[in-house]
């Protein structure tokens, strides 16, 4: 390009350049501060949690610049995936490193020679090489170099997660090349590391950019992790409601391969990844997940290093994490494109006592300490009653002022109650049985069973039995349990948890210390990505079959083709015509081009086929979406209907409201499961709410409940129009 029109090139607005290179159309928050600096030569220093779009930061400068932009890249298999994505939209980009032949890199050293090449990506140890400082010279002398890009920065610092001595002589790059700037970038927020890298590559006033490390996309949750049979029910319900790609992390090899089988037992694609397996296999389980061949990875921690998937919609934690660091990496794989993900996390105190006993098997002290240190701290998180945003980033030292919306906590705020007796009686319960017992027992006893292990060793005689038929099991091991984590109460180690008391316990019972618990209620994981109507959907899936085919034959992960939210956006726009395929997020010139007539054709047929107006003609919709899978809360209360338990026993057991209870089951009928009408309500009193059904409708229920006199319940109401309704779906 002549520089003349270099010049007018550079004045087109940097929004068009966004769209015409990658296809966006707006920048993120403090990517154009971030390239206008650097295309005025500045030194800087980028702050940005992942996913935040720091690549983007040097790649349109690097378009934008004359030369060659270095980036300095720590991981092999990242620079593949970046570089291949960058070609996909038409950018001249490659990499060096090991991986490659001798005809190959010489092939490729030759096209950057004659100029042909504008992000050349090289691991640090090569850059830096005896051999390859003279074509380095080379480079500089003959095109120039427009900047140095140095990814994953905080390698070069001690005080990071992931020193890398070769980083410590990137120094060399400032010494030989004085006048080329340096743009170094990282996740890691915290401020030591932070001066480290200014200090360690001697960055001349950078102009430096921290960005909020707050993932508004990201919903965190914590669970109680009840018994295995729930958790793995919950963990399935999470990955069919979530859908997509996802990561289940466990504590132990063993779990990873249990949790991956039982998976796969219950039709869900999923592939284990742990230490033990050979690296043959864990590549290929790798492969697949990132190429969307499977959807599920359970794993160790061993996995994520270098994980540059985009579309991760949900990690779950099945054991409880060692530190809130590792919880944070590991979550934060998730919504990398910004769209909704979900970070669940299941905790349960033997969890705690499991870590714990590692932690005694670590020989030095020191290490211990810090050990028990970062697992106290992980537990606070996962009991406390506060913002998770707000915690998770206190702890990188960020001030979050929480009510982020988007965590159990702030969504669905936990009731505080003072449970001081219930604690009172439960305690003296453990000393009237001589701490010989384990919790379930205990329980036992306070609500009256007659079990015959209570029967026999006449604990039906205490003054201690019986005295709380008033609370469920349930919520007595929510209480048993929050006395255990706040040491108000030990527990053996020895295998068979039996419940003891300590000094703080006898305070309890002196009333000495007040016991406010936090009151543990269910809540449903919602249905995260952006909701298509059904014609949309099905849409969706032939523009994602499409996607898998061309990216299986470019033997790329799919999401270097196009990220989901950009066939999403397909479906619901359906362009027909390519100036209209170019309006489409992601789509820049050079993918209209290269994908355009296919995409085109596929939203052609479709809307053929199935009669569908095309663009800008909203769709009508043209059947109500039936979602016919209960919830778990649902299923819950149908095992209990099932055992012949009446709504109130049903909502006694569980602590729900009765009103509640009778929402389920009317759910439950509308979702046609085996729930029968003529057991909960009368037949006469049935006809009578049909006929007033008939009368007035079925909307709303309060002209209902008033058209009958108020003679008959809500619930009655509710639950004869279900049977209505349920009925009516058979035509
Ligand atoms: P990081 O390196 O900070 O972890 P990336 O640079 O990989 O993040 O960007 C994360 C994702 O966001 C990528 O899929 C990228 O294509 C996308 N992205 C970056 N900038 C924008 C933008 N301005 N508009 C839409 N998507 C963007
Ligand atoms: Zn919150």
């Amino acid at each position: 390009m002549s520089l003349q029109n270099q010049s007018k090139f550079n004045q087109l607005s940097l929004e068009k350049h966004l769209k015409n290179y990658f296809g966006y159309d707006s920048f993120r928050p403090g990517q154009k501060e971030i390239i206008q600096t650097a295309l005025q030569q500045k030194d800087l220093l980028i702050v940005m949690p992942t996913g935040g779009g720091k690549s983007l930061c040097f790649q349109l400068p690097a378009l934008l610049k004359s030369g060659l932009t270095i980036v300095v890249s720590p991981l092999i298999s990242l620079m593949q995936d970046q570089v291949e994505s960058l070609q996909d939209n038409g950018i001249t980009a490659t990499f060096l490193n090991s991986s490659l032949g001798l005809t190959e890199t010489r092939r490729r050293e030759t096209d950057i020679m004659q100029g042909k090449i504008k992000l050349l990506y090289v691991a640090p140890e090569r850059l830096l090489s005896d051999k390859f400082l003279p074509f380095l010279e080379l480079i500089n002398a003959q095109q120039g170099i427009s900047t140095f890009a140095i990814d994953e920065a905080h390698c070069v610092s001690e005080w990071g997660h992931d020193f890398r001595p070769e980083y410590r002589q990137l120094q060399m790059l400032r010494e030989s090349y004085p006048d080329v700037p340096m743009m170094a970038l990282t996740a890691t927020a915290t401020k030591r590391v932070r001066e480290d890298i200014i200090a360690q590559l001697n960055l001349q006033k950078p102009y430096i950019h921290i960005a909020s490390f707050f993932r508004s996309n990201l919903y965190y949750e914590v669970r109680q992790k009840t018994n295995a049979k729930n958790t793995f029910a919950e963990t399935l319900q999470i990955i069919r409601t979530v859908g997509g790609s996802g990561i289940i992390y466990c504590n132990s090899r063993k779990r990873v391969d249990e949790i991956a089988y039982k998976l796969r037992q219950n039709n869900v694609s999923a592939l284990p990844y742990h230490a033990g397996m050979n690296d043959e296999d864990r590549t290929t389980n790798q492969t697949k997940f990132i190429r969307d061949d499977v959807d599920v990875i359970v794993a160790t921690v061993a996995f994520g290093m270098g994980i540059d998937k985009p579309d991760v919609r949900f990690v779950i934690h099945y054991d409880l994490p060692k530190n809130i660091e590792g919880y944070y990496q590991e979550t934060g794989r998730s919504g990398r494109d910004g769209e909704a993900a979900q970070c669940i996390l299941f905790f349960s105190y033997g969890d705690k006592k499991n870590i714990e006993y590692l932690i005694g098997q670590k020989g030095d002290e020191q290490e211990q300490r810090i050990a028990e240190q970062q697992l106290r701290r992980m537990i606070n998180y996962a009991e406390a009653t506060d913002c998770r945003h707000r915690i998770l980033l206190g702890y990188f030292g960020e001030d979050f002022p929480g009510n982020c919306g988007n965590c159990d906590n702030c969504k669905y705020p936990k009731p505080i109650e003072d449970w001081t007796i219930e604690a009172m009686k439960f305690l003296s319960c453990v000393a009237r049985t001589k701490e010989r017992f384990g919790m379930t027992h205990i329980i036992e006893v306070l609500r009256g069973s007659k079990n015959q292990k209570v029967l026999e060793r006449k604990h039906d005689k205490l003054s201690t039995y019986g005295i709380g038929k008033d609370r469920t099991v349930e919520q007595w091991k929510n209480l048993a349990r929050s006395l255990l984590h706040r040491g108000l109460m030990e527990e053996t180690t020895d295998g068979y948890s039996v419940l003891k008391l300590n000094q703080n316990s006898w305070d309890v019972m002196g009333k000495k210390i007040k016991v406010e618990i936090a009151i543990e209620k269910k809540h449903q994981i919602e249905k995260t990505t952006t909701s298509l109507a059904t014609d949309e959907q099905r849409l969706f899936e032939e523009l994602r079959g499409l996607r898998k085919r061309i990216a299986d034959e470019q033997m790329v992960a799919p999401y270097v083709v196009f990220h989901d939210s950009n066939l999403r956006d397909m479906a619901q726009k359906r362009p027909q015509k390519l100036d209209e395929f170019i309006e489409i997020s992601g789509v820049g010139s050079r993918k209209r081009d290269k994908y355009g007539k296919q995409f085109i054709e596929v939203i052609r047929n479709y809307c053929a086929e199935y009669g569908l107006p095309t663009k800008s003609e909203p769709i009508r919709e043209l059947a109500k979406v039936v979602d016919n899978v209960p919830s778990l809360t649902q299923i819950e209360t149908l095992e209990l209907y099932k055992k012949g338990l009446s709504i109130d026993a049903i909502a006694n057991e569980r602590g729900l409201k009765t009103s509640t209870i009778a929402s389920h089951l009317a759910e439950l009928i509308e979702k046609e499961q085996p729930v029968d009408i003529d057991k909960l309500v009368k037949p006469e009193i049935q006809k009578e709410i049909i006929a007033a059904i008939e009368e007035v409708g079925d909307e709303k229920l309060t002209p209902l409940y008033e058209y009958l006199q108020e003679r008959y319940s809500y619930d009655d109401i509710k639950l004869v129009r279900a049977f209505l309704r349920s009925d009516r779906l058979d035509f």
